[in-house]
C-alpha cells in the first residue's frame, strides 16, 4: 500500500487529499483554517487526515509560511498566532503517523512537476495566488530551497513603498497588490467610490462582505466594473510576474491558488500585461503562463507527493 496523505495549510483553509500511487485523488476533504494557534490548527488537520482514513499512511504538508528543515513553521504571515511552531512533531502527535512538513508553494510545485502542469519541465517559476501570493521555483531540475528552506518567498518584496501594508508588516509588498486578498480590498475600494454595484450584489448586498470570489461572479457576467477591476489587477500580478521572470528565465510560469478559478477572465489580461513589462519581450521566447493543471488541489497533491519519501 503506497497510498499517501497531502494536506495543504494556507491562510483561508486546510485542503487535504488521498493520493494513490498513480496520482489519482481517491478522497478529498476541506475545513476552515482557524486563526487561534497551533492547537486549533493540528487539530483542524487531524481530523481532516481522520476523514481521509487510509490508516498509517503517511502525511505530507503544505504549509503557507516560512517552514524549516526540522518542520517548524517560524512564521505564517497569514495565519496569526501560529510562531515558531513545531507543526509536524505536533501533528505526528495528533494523528499518530509520520509527518513531513513544507511551504505550501514548494509542495505545490512539486506537484505540478510530478502530475500537473510542468511535467517534463526543468525551470518552472510557480506562483500561487490566494490569501497572500507564494512561490516556489524549478532550477534545472530541482527546488531551489535556499540556506534554510526559506527561499522563494516571492510575495514579500517592494513594488512601491508607499503601496498597501502588507500581512508582514512591510509596505507595499507585491502580495499586498497582488493576492486575492488585494482583489478583494480593491473592489471595495471601488464599492466605496459608488461603482461594483454587480460586486455588491454577488456578495448578497453587503458592501464589506465583497471579496476577490464576488469579483469573479461578477466578471463572469460580463460586468464592466468587475473586468475593469481584473484588468488593473492583472497589471499589479504582471509586474511581480514580469520582474521574476527577468531574474529567473524560466521555461514557463504556472499560476496556482484560488484565484486560477477565474481562468481566461484572469489569463487574458495577465499574459497581455506580462508582455508588455518582460524584458526585451520581442528577443526572446514567449514565456507560457499557464493555470496549475491540478487547480487548487496541487499544494495538498505535492505534499501527499513529498510524503512518499516516508513510506516503508
Ligand atoms: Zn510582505
Amino acid at each position: 500500500m503506497s497510498t499517501t496523505i497531502g494536506l495543504d495549510i494556507g491562510g483561508t483553509k486546510v485542503l487535504g487529499v488521498l493520493l494513490a500511487a498513480d496520482g489519482g485523488v481517491e478522497r478529498e476533504e476541506r475545513l476552515a483554517s482557524p486563526h487561534t494557534g497551533l492547537e486549533a490548527l493540528v487539530a483542524t488537520g487531524a481530523s481532516i487526515v481522520a476523514q481521509l482514513g487510509a490508516p498509517g499512511a503517511p502525511v505530507g504538508v503544505g504549509a503557507a509560511g516560512l517552514v524549516d528543515r526540522e518542520g517548524v513553521l517560524r512564521y505564517a504571515p497569514n495565519l496569526p498566532n501560529v510562531r515558531e511552531a513545531p507543526l509536524g512533531d505536533a501533528l505526528a502527535h495528533a494523528t499518530g503517523r509520520h509527518v513531513v512538513v513544507d511551504n505550501d508553494a514548494s509542495a505545490a510545485t512539486l506537484g505540478e512537476v510530478t502530475y500537473g502542469a510542468a511535467v517534463g519541465r526543468r525551470d518552472v517559476l510557480l506562483v500561487t495566488l490566494g490569501t497572500g501570493i507564494g512561490g516556489g521555483f524549478l532550477f534545472d531540475g530541482r527546488i531551489y530551497r535556499g540556506a534554510h528552506n526559506f527561499g522563494a518567498e516571492i510575495g514579500h518584496f517592494t513594488v512601491d513603498p508607499n503601496g498597501p501594508l502588507c500581512a508582514c508588516g512591510e509596505r507595499g509588498h507585491w502580495e499586498s497588490i497582488a493576492s486575492g486578498t488585494a482583489l478583494g480590498r480593491m473592489a471595495r475600494d471601488l464599492v466605496a467610490r459608488g461603482g461594483g454595484a454587480a460586486m455588491v450584489a454577488a456578495a448578497g448586498g453587503d458592501p464589506s462582505a465583497v471579496t476577490g470570489t464576488h469579483v469573479g461572479i461578477a466578471a463572469a457576467q460580463a460586468d464592466p466594473d468587475a473586468r475593469d477591476l481584473l484588468v488593473q489587477y492583472s497589471e499589479n500580478v504582471a509586474l511581480g510576474l514580469a520582474g521574476l521572470a527577468n531574474i529567473l528565465d524560466p521555461e514557463c510560469v504556472v499560476i496556482a491558488g484560488g484565484l486560477v478559478e477565474l481562468g481566461p477572465l484572469l489569463f487574458g489580461p495577465l499574459r497581455e500585461a506580462f508582455a508588455r513589462h518582460v524584458e526585451g519581450a520581442a528577443y526572446r521566447p514567449a514565456v507560457g503562463i499557464v493555470p496549475a493543471q491540478l487547480g487548487e488541489r496541487a499544494g495538498a497533491i505535492g505534499a501527499a507527493v513529498l510524503a512518499r519519501r516516508l513510506l516503508p
